[in-house]
């Protein structure tokens, strides 16, 4: 260990600042680099890590005591880097990069015992049935826990407690069992088919001790799982730990039954759907190297393994994996920078590669493993795009005569049909026929959008909510408040009307719990339904085995932003969602209503050309040097009044330091942002583009040390390679 020989540390402190502050060792403490400590700072106590040694030794009686050493293993030099690193990227301040890592000070100490109980010889004076029935539990000459022990016996707790106070029990603590069982790596492997194999033997061809990038890139179907399943069998093998991160808990429940299928245990877990306490044990669980394997959320990256020598991150293109609050990260890209430190190896798994990893495969920097056959006999869909301009329908229908007819055959058959929008609630938009009043957020600039379901019209973006109107608040008519376009609940409507027949679920993420969800997926795999009507929820992994026709009400949708990506996220988007059609057996069929028929991504579609998407997308990128040719960052500017935030933004341009003429520095801006006001918040944006080599979080960093400090209510959110534009 990097035992510190000085009086004076460093300490990394797990709140918002922007270095280590220096400590005093106490006589009677001996702390490493890694450490975790607890230290006194202002009148708080704060978590923090022992980060090395101090950059100026500042006179001891100005300096403060470290007060508690965690007995808990030091974070790896590999981590701290990491932290650095991450903090480097996306300028977030250090301390709340830590503060990612070390979750709950419980976690930093020793499992507490648990107590059981064990029978001796002694018999109580007076053998109450109760007391009976305690004893004859335990004649199995086996400890038990209190809770076990009531639940067998069927007594109440005090009947324990008055056994052991005759000493007819004996009470003693034992370490807690441990949190998972190890995955057994040869516990049931799948015999692959040889595409298959060869992807296992192309990805495990250079071992988990060395760093490289597979980018496995391979149709709905084709089997990535059971694949990526063998490679954590052989970093297992090797000795090191795997972590497999996904981009939905909603998903999580079913990759954890087939994990433990394939290594007879589960794995940890880490999300957001666990208790504290749970996390605590996790965490304490992991740092001390007793869970070989992880499945998690992206938060996930950050645990403490003392040796992770695999990171799959399963739908790799996923816009989940970037993190944007206080710490602006993308997973997928931190965890290529945290194998390069341990020397892993990382998997990055996706039907829909993001332009970035694919065009790291091209250009040779990741391994391109690609599978193009579905496992079993199940062909890709048949896609074929509904022109609305021409097939449109009736004015008040959503579903074009074409779609419809198609369904009914479908019903005819037996087998289900998905008819897919993704946007929630029933309207986006709730209109004054006699005044032209528009519902609107207070607070942000954003329609109110109904969700007739709960009754309310409601903010996406805060969560504003008023009940629906009966009349218009402006000018006070009568009836006259109209929905305008479609959201999911009206399409459902149109459905009830349309098809009555057809046994019918609506399936959005705000109706309903995770638990009622999980139990919908369930159903409509047994077969219990025949008409899916749902948002993004449906779209992703997923086994509708009767599933054989999906309609795209709304294939433009995700287009109309001024966002770079929105040809690449729609395109992502409909893969997935029409590759739902057809998983076994049969090819399915899908179908795009669109009013550009003729765009890239409808085309591709259509064609089942991915390449050709692809192949278009990257030259258009490269054109016009967007990521990954070039690099962004944007900066939100945002006040209470929108002067102060443009007028800022606009000496933050003026200040901007010059770049050499090779980074192909552009500013863009000031501006309104596309949705320039959340919560109350003015919103006023800058964009850099630099040439792909330039340090653009460096520029940045230089530019804001130098320029005025934000005062007041002024903030300035800065987003590395942003992914989303509003
Ligand atoms: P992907 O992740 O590429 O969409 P999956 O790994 O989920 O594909 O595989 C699709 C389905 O095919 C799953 O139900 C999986 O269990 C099954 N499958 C894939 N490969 C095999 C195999 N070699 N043997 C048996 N079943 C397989
Ligand atoms: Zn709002």
């Amino acid at each position: 260990m990097n035992q510190i020989a000085s009086d004076i540390v460093a300490v990394m402190v797990s709140v918002a600042v922007d270095g280590p502050y220096s400590y005093r060792v106490p006589h009677d403490m001996q702390v490493a680099r890694g450490s975790i400590v607890q230290v006194p700072l202002g009148p708080r106590k704060v978590t923090g890590v022992v980060w090395g040694e101090p950059k100026d030794k500042v006179a001891h009686n100005r300096l403060r005591d470290i007060e508690t050493l965690f007995d808990t293993p030091p974070l790896t030099d590999e981590l701290m880097k990491l932290v650095d690193w991450v903090a480097k990227y996306t300028l977030a301040q250090p301390g709340m990069v830590l503060r990612g890592v070390l979750r709950s000070p419980e976690a930093f100490e020793p499992d507490k015992p648990v107590t059981v109980y064990q029978l001796t010889d002694l018999r109580p004076e007076r053998l109450t049935s109760a007391r009976q029935r305690v004893i004859e539990t335990m004649e199995d000459g086996f400890s038990w826990g209190k809770t076990a022990l009531v639940g067998a016996s069927g007594v109440s707790p005090s009947v324990i407690e008055g056994l052991v106070k005759q000493g007819v029990l004996e009470q003693h603590f034992v370490p807690p069992p441990p949190i998972v069982t190890a995955p057994d790596a040869d516990h049931n492997p799948l015999s692959l088919n040889d595409e298959q194999q060869a992807a296992v033997d192309a990805i495990t061809s250079n071992g988990f001790h060395q760093f490289g990038v597979s980018l496995l890139d391979g149709v709905t179907g084709s089997g990535k799982t059971e694949v990526f399943f063998e490679a954590v069998a052989a970093c297992l093998k090797a000795g090191r730990q795997a972590v497999i991160l996904l981009p939905e808990i909603a998903l999580t429940h079913t990759f954890l039954d087939r994990f433990e299928q394939r290594f007879g245990a589960r794995p940890g877990e880490w999300h957001s759907d666990m208790t504290p306490v749970q996390r605590a044990r996790m965490w304490r669980a992991v740092a001390r190297g007793k869970v070989p394997a992880v499945v998690g959320a992206r938060s996930a990256l950050f645990l403490p393994f003392p040796d992770l020598g695999l990171i799959v991150i399963d739908e790799e293109h996923d816009g989940a994996f970037k993190q944007s609050d206080r710490v602006n990260y993308h997973a997928r890209d931190m965890a290529v920078v945290r194998a390069n430190l341990t020397k892993g190896h990382v998997i990055l798994s996706s039907a829909t590669p993001s332009v970035e990893s694919r065009n790291n495969a091209d250009q040779g920097r990741y391994q391109h493993v690609k599978m193009l056959g579905r496992f079993a006999e199940a062909a890709m869909p048949d896609i074929t795009a509904i022109d609305m301009r021409a097939d449109g329908p009736e004015k008040g229908e959503w579903i074009a005569p074409k779609l419809a007819r198609e369904i009914f055959s479908v019903l005819d058959r037996g087998e289900q049909a998905l008819l897919f929008l993704n946007r929630r609630g029933y309207a986006p938009l709730t209109l004054c026929r006699s005044c032209g009043h528009q519902y609107q957020c207070p607070d942000c600039s954003a329609w109110l959008v109904e969700h007739r379901f709960r009754g309310v019209l409601t903010c996406h973006h805060c969560g504003h909510e008023i009940g629906v109107p009966k009349e218009c608040h402006k000018c006070g008519a009568d009836d006259s408040l109209v929905p305008i376009g479609p959201g999911i609940e009206r399409i459902a409507e149109e459905a009830a009307k349309r098809f009555p027949d057809a046994r019918r679920v609506i399936l959005s993420s705000d109706m309903g719990t995770m638990a009622q969800t999980k139990a919908r997926f369930e159903e409509i795999a047994q077969g219990d339904y025949d008409l899916i009507i749902g948002t993004q929820l449906v779209a992703k992994g997923h086994h509708f085995p009767k599933l054989n026709l999906v309609g795209v009400l709304d294939a433009d949708l995700g287009l109309a932003h001024g966002d770079p990506r929105a040809a690449e996220k729609t395109f992502q988007l409909l893969t997935q969602v029409t590759g739902r059609a057809g998983r076994t057996g049969k090819s399915g069929r899908a179908f795009l209503q669109t009013y550009v028929p003729e765009h890239a991504v409808m085309q591709a579609l259509v064609r089942g050309d991915r390449e050709a998407f692809y192949a278009h997308e990257i030259k258009a990128r490269g054109m016009v040097g967007l990521p990954p040719f070039g690099r962004l960052a944007a900066l939100i500017i945002s006040a209470n009044e929108h002067d102060v935030a443009f007028n800022y933004a606009r000496q933050l341009a003026v200040l901007s330091p010059k770049a050499p003429d090779e980074a192909k520095l552009k500013l863009f801006g000031p501006a309104d942002a596309p949705v320039a006001m959340v919560r109350g918040r003015h919103r006023v944006r800058l964009l850099v583009q630099s040439e792909k080599q330039f340090d653009l979080s460096g520029y940045v960093r230089f530019w804001l040390a130098e320029g005025p400090k934000p005062t007041g209510n002024l903030r300035v959110q800065v987003d590395i390679d942003p992914m989303s534009f509003y």
